[in-house]
Order: C-alpha cells, then structure tokens, then sequence
C-alpha cells in the first residue's frame, strides 16, 4: 500500500514482489520517503531487501525512513550483515510501540496495538487541521489592501483600517480537518483498532475472508469483511478498503458483498489501482 502525499511517500508494509510494483507504479524513486512495518510475517517484510537494494541501485540518495515494530532493526541489520546491500543512502530505522506517535510538520502518524498471532501494529495517518479559507474579495471590500496586512488576517491576527479594526474571523473561515487514513492489516477485530481509526476518511483493513470462514479467521488472527465492515461502522469511517485477501478466493466480490450489507461505503481495490482521499 503506497500512499502519495504531494512530494512525500509512505509505504504500508513490504511483501515479496513490492520492488516491482513499486517500480512499475513510477512513484519516484528519491522522494522523501517513510516505510510503516506492521509485523515481521514474511508476507510483510520479505521484499524489504528488495526494495532497500532496488531504490540503492536506482541511485536513491536520500534518507529512507523505517518504521515498524521491536525486531525490525535486527531484520534489517542482520539481513544487511549477511547479504552485503548495495546500500548508498543513509537508513533511520525506529521501532515503536502502541500508544505512540509520530509528529511531523503537517500531520502525525499515531501507532496502536492490532490483535494478530504475534505483536503487530495499526498506524494511523492524520493530517494537522488546515487554517480556514481566507475571503479575498471580503478583504477589498472591507478595505484592507492586498499586502502584509492580509498576512496578519491569514495567521489569525487583526489589523487597523482607517478607524475601523479588522477582525481575523471577518475575513478567515473556520480551520479546516486533515485527512484521515488508517491502516490496520493483520488483524482481528478490536477496540484498539475501532479507537485509532476514528474518523478516518480511508480505513484499510483486513479481510482475509468470508463470513463462511469466520472460525479461520478467528484462528489465524484475521477478520472476515463484514468484521471489517463492523470496525469501519463502529469508527464511523467514511470508506473502507478491504485488503489481504486470502488466496483461496479467486473471487472476491462476494466478501465485498458481506462488507457492504454492513458497511455500504466499502471498496474492494484491485492491484495498482490508484484512490484519491481527501477529507
Ligand atoms: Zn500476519
Ligand atoms: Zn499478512
């Protein structure tokens, strides 16, 4: 799962085959960069090899940042020690913990514990609230000139017309909400997962199977899609993607059919397949 963010990227997890997607989905390969662990399965953490080798060779330069739980440091270091990368940017490895987070200038990636066979992690991305809108035209009108005075009302001070002082608030609407997106890949159905996913605009979250394999899916630490759905509903989340997929269904439609009896707004999104979110 690849998140575009202006400049920025975020990968959610690192299975076998995500260097070629990566690369056939062009996404840059020198970007600001950040990749989001949730576990050490191998279906998460086997093409990261691959890909630190790949964006090395395809001459990345800049700081790549990973995150994931406590193990993946000495994943990364000891398949490093072992197999020699063609390592040519620097790496910032950081483990973290559920409850924690991740401040950044324009928004925050909060962590929360899912509930998989082992210790495995939900993230969640959430863009700091926007300043409100700014009203040029009521400026004009209210006499202010375009200039440093129109600065001062946009950073939500007032300034003095003539007589007459301008309020913020005359000319600025109210803050605007970030976006929202929360990924929770693998996991059972949780409080945890319900909390941290509050709101989101986009919730993934897993759906290995259909409702007729509710027992699998409580015995490997997965969901079935109307579970998914049920979270997506409890968060009151705008859409849902259902994602991880178990391989015995050729065809996933009717785990979206499940989804969507309890969840309406719930997508299935094929491989490559690209989603604007916005909030
Ligand atoms: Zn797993
Ligand atoms: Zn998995």
């Amino acid at each position: 799962m690849l998140v575009r963010r202006g400049p920025e990227l975020f990968l959610f997890d690192c299975g076998e085959g995500t260097q070629r997607q990566f690369l056939q989905a062009r996404a840059g390969i020198n970007r600001k960069m950040r990749i989001f662990i949730s576990h050490l399965h191998g279906d998460h953490v086997f093409g990261l090899p691959g890909m630190l080798h790949s964006l090395s060779f395809m001459g990345r330069s800049n700081e790549l940042e990973i995150v994931g739980p406590r193990g993946i440091v000495e994943f990364v270091t000891s398949v490093n020690r072992v197999v020699k990368l063609y390592n040519r940017f620097p790496i910032r490895i950081r483990e973290v913990k559920p409850g924690q987070s991740i401040d950044d200038v324009e928004y925050t990636f909060r962590v929360a514990g899912a509930r998989h066979g082992i210790p495995c992690l939900a993230y969640a991305f959430e863009e700091k609230p926007r300043s409100g809108r700014f009203d040029a035209a009521k400026a004009r009108r209210l006499g202010v000139p375009e200039g440093p005075l129109w600065k001062v009302l946009q950073s939500g001070g007032s300034v003095r017309v003539g007589r007459r002082r301008i309020l913020s608030k005359l000319v600025v609407g109210p803050a605007r909400r970030g976006v929202k997106l929360t990924y929770a890949v693998d996991t059972r159905p949780c409080p945890q997962v319900i909390k941290l996913a509050s709101r989101s605009d986009l919730l993934i979250h897993d759906s290995c199977f259909a409702e007729s394999a509710a027992a699998k899916a409580q015995e490997y630490g997965h969901s079935t899609a109307a579970e998914a759905a049920t979270v997506a509903k409890r968060s009151k989340s705008r859409v849902l993607a259902l994602v991880h997929i178990s391989a015995m269904y050729e065809d996933a439609s009717p785990l979206l059919a499940e989804a969507k009896k309890v969840f309406r707004q719930t997508i299935l999104p094929r491989d490559m397949q690209t989603i604007s979110v916005d909030a």
